[in-house]
């Protein structure tokens, strides 16, 4: 709506380098919409400067500013316009309680912007949590051919969030203000430090009420809800949770948030052999700042080690004799090349033969390797912050990872890659047909062991990659994680 401030620039800039990576030009639209605001509401005193905002949308790199008037954008009137009504399960809490017909106001504009505009991409602030959260679920129930991104709330130095309308704040108010993100950082806080047996869920929204009241700020609510269902949220779980506050300032309403989180976050990469889980794993890990783990070499280090022994990869009796005192350990190399090393023996190459490939099926299906193998990934995951993939993370190693992805792709597209990955790697390889037939094997023999089978989680996302360049399944992975795990609850590495 304009009177931009560093927020704003902050996405402009997020948008700009997306570009850089991909084409394509940034717009930016600004126009204070009627129809989100009651009649109570400041819509006559919104602040608006657009010359201010071109300046600011040009330096943050901006292509175009698009600032239609309300004559352009409703051609007929309000009241002869079509109206997008988002399901009432998003809109009948937080800001939406006492602000009726808002959020469909913002669909109903933002659903004119973006047929006006056709992007490609649609980049939001996390500060409007309800709105990003409604404005996902648009696109997705009209299957707007785009992706919906987000950016982190900025702050003053002093904590308040960024917002236009910080502007209507006096001095005093500006420091009465502050109650908002201290009382919801405070929670954070405590529920940081005390993984186990801390606050309840209720005495934290009692306290950030308590604070607000102290500060002498009216408060509308204070509610804790599940961050992308919004459904309300009953007791402190692993995944984070949107803890969420309103409350007025002499006449000013404002806004602010938090995510209650336990430990970092885990993310499990699920799928069969050869749908590209490595790559986009490990570069998906790197973006986002969390640590990789690839189990599929422990399998295969395992392996290795059986072949090596000489033991009958179908013997369980034999294979349990080498997992006592077993040294399996993963580490990365100064390049960032993840180095495999077993009972002291750097095994990185040695595990990708066609030969430990061709056994590791077998062994992996043995409930004592499983046992030793998902003992060591769990302790590794103990304190968050990890994507790991492999073929039962989600469903044996982390049940509670905040995103489970089900990565997969045709059997004739998985012979194509593991052709140009095995050629790569100075292997011989096989007629597609006869990789085919393997890989179909390797599947058959993971889906039907006993213990811990390939299967897609219940609650994983099912992701086809097909026809998908590497890219655009990382952006995909990021945007499914986004909705779980925002920019304001797990920042990720600094951006250069
Ligand atoms: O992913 P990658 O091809 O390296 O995995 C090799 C094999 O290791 C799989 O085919 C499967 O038999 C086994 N594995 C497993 N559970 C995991 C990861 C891999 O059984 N979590």
């Amino acid at each position: 709506m304009g009177s931009l401030h560093q927020g704003h620039q902050s996405l402009l800039a997020l948008a700009d380098r997306a570009r850089a990576a991909s084409g394509g030009q940034v717009l930016l639209s600004v126009f204070v919409n009627p129809l989100q605001f009651g009649p109570a509401e400041d819509f006559d005193r919104y602040p608006r400067d657009l010359e201010a905002d071109a300046q600011l949308a040009a330096a943050a790199g901006a292509d175009a500013l698009f600032a239609p008037s309300a004559a352009e954008m409703y051609p007929g009137g309000p009241a002869e316009l079509t109206r997008l009504q988002p399901p009432d399960s998003l809109v009948a809490g937080l800001c939406g309680r006492s602000r009726p017909g808002h959020f469909a106001g913002v669909a109903t504009v933002v659903a004119r912007l973006l047929a006006l505009v056709r992007p490609d991409v649609l980049w939001l602030g996390e500060k409007d949590w309800q709105q990003l959260v409604v404005l996902r679920r648009l696109v997705a129930d009209l299957g707007l051919p785009l992706q919906v991104r987000s950016g982190p709330t900025l702050r003053q130095a002093d904590g308040l969030p960024l917002s236009s309308r910080n502007r209507y704040l006096s001095p005093g108010q500006q420091q009465q203000a502050l109650a908002l993100p201290r009382s919801l950082a405070a929670a954070a806080q405590q529920v940081q430090v005390g993984p186990q047996g801390g606050p309840s869920l209720g005495s934290l929204t009692e306290a950030v009420r308590s604070g607000l009241l102290q500060a002498g700020l009216v408060v509308d609510y204070v509610e804790a809800v599940e961050p992308r269902s919004l459904r309300p949220a009953e007791t402190l779980q692993t995944s984070p949770l949107l803890l969420a506050a309103a409350a007025f300032c002499g006449t000013t309403r404002l806004i602010d948030h938090v995510f209650l989180m336990r430990r970092p976050p885990i993310v499990a990469i699920d799928g069969p052999a050869g749908a590209g889980k490595s790559t986009v794993t490990k570069a998906f890990a790197a973006r986002l700042g969390l640590i990789y783990l690839d189990t599929g070499a422990m399998y295969r280090a395992v392996t290795w080690l059986v072949a090596s022994a000489g033991v009958d990869p179908a013997e369980a009796s034999a294979v349990a004799g080498l997992l006592v005192d077993l040294d399996l350990q993963l580490s990365t190399s100064a390049e960032g090349a993840q180095r495999v090393s077993i009972n002291g023996q750097d095994v990185t190459e040695a595990i990708r033969s066609p030969e430990v490939t061709g056994q590791v099926s077998v062994v992996a299906a043995h409930g004592c390797v499983r046992e030793a193998l998902t003992r060591q990934q769990q302790a590794m995951g103990a304190r968050g912050g990890l994507v790991a993939e492999g073929r039962d993370i989600g469903t044996a190693v982390f049940p509670d990872a905040e995103l489970k992805v089900f990565l997969t792709a045709t059997a004739a597209e998985r012979a194509r890659r593991r052709a140009l990955d095995l050629a790569q790697r100075g292997f011989a390889v096989p007629e597609l047909a006869e990789l085919e037939a393997q890989i179909a094997e390797r599947d058959h023999l993971d889906s039907s062991r006993a213990v811990a089978p390939l299967v897609q989680a219940a609650d994983a996302v099912e992701l086809i990659t097909d026809g998908l360049s590497i890219g655009a399944v990382i952006d995909q992975l990021e945007g499914l994680f986004r909705e779980r795990v925002p920019a304001d609850a797990w920042p990720g590495p600094a951006q250069a």
